[in-house]
């Protein structure tokens, strides 16, 4: 069977073995980071509805349930803002009564906080990952090109609330891009959001893959040393990389099909393909070689090698 809305699994940098889930069309998001891995949002909005059927993602879970280990994570992201799709709380019940042992993460840009039933459907997750990196309508504006409407103060009061109704853990992500985010006062501002939100964890992060802007660049170790020190939160880290020792070593059935669903979502190098599929190197160059000649995908020269993206109708 080719999925269409659940990926991997991969090995996440934070999460251990975790299967994807992405809940909306690519790409449809609130907001239009620079450094998004995913490429540019071609639907900016902030209107929830069902954008991928609550029935298609239940039988692909169940489809993979069946033949497949669990994996230590279920995780919403993807291509876009899991917390448009207004089925979302009903997913994630949905995984917690058939498989409640597996735990569930949701990463998301916090947007859509400000609304009580956004912020209920995420209560049964065991992991939420919102993402604040800027205060200032200005490093916003810069560093997430929101629609029009989106208000940062609305933004952490959002997620304030939320951190005081939930009972799971909250890992807060802040993503920086030097020049364009890290700027003294525009860490200090950082810094108050953070003392309201009193999050578990605070998460510094940067750029690793191709953002969809050319020109930015990923912020040194000393920079981000930097950031986590003005923000001044005692539980904080620099997310490391992907740890080169995990393997995702659930055997997918259909390898072929696991390469378009993972670089479909963001555009990868065989290393990075490696690591996340686990699979013999000959296997991995095979497939990419097949599926090249069919145009179904096409290989780019980045700083870190040759990164691999689907073409439109693959
Ligand atoms: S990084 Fe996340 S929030 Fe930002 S545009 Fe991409 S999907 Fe949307």
């Amino acid at each position: 069977m080719q999925y269409h809305h659940i990926f991997g699994p991969v090995p996440s940098r934070r999460l251990g073995i975790s299967l994807g889930v992405d809940l909306v069309t690519h790409k449809t998001c609130s907001l239009d980071c620079i450094y998004c891995e995913c490429g540019k949002t071609t639907r900016l909005t902030m209107e929830q509805k069902e954008y991928v059927r609550f029935k298609d993602v239940k039988k692909e879970l169940d489809h993979f349930w069946q033949h497949n280990d669990d994996p230590d994570y279920i995780t919403f992201s993807g291509a876009g803002e899991p917390t448009l799709n207004s089925k979302l709380g009903q997913v994630i019940g949905y995984i917690k009564d058939k498989k409640p042992h597996i735990n569930v993460a949701v990463l998301t840009n916090s947007t859509l906080f400000f609304d009580p039933t956004v912020r209920h459907a995420l209560l049964k997750a065991d992991l939420v990952v919102p993402s604040l990196d800027a205060v200032s309508d200005k490093a916003f504006a810069r560093i997430n090109r929101p629609g029009k409407t989106l208000d940062t103060k609305e933004i952490v009061k959002g997620i304030e609330a939320f951190a005081k109704e939930y009972k799971g853990k909250i890992w807060l992500e802040i993503f920086i891009l030097p020049g364009i985010n890290d700027s003294t006062s525009d860490l200090l501002l950082l810094k108050e959001a953070v003392q309201k939100i009193q999050p578990n964890l605070v998460q510094i992060n940067t750029l690793d893959r191709p953002g969809t802007l050319a020109g930015i660049k990923p912020a040194s170790r000393s920079e981000l040393e930097r950031a986590i020190q003005i923000i001044g939160f005692p539980n904080s880290q620099i997310i490391a990389k992907v740890d080169k020792n995990i393997r995702a070593h659930i055997q997918r059935e259909n390898i072929k099909a696991a390469i378009v669903e993972t670089i479909h979502r963001r555009p990868c190098t065989k290393q990075d393909l490696l690591k996340i599929l686990g699979v013999e190197k000959e296997v991995i160059n095979n497939h990419l070689t097949i599926l090249e000649q069919e145009g179904k995908i096409v290989g780019k020269t980045q700083e870190r090698g040759v990164f691999y993206q689907t073409l439109k109708d693959s």
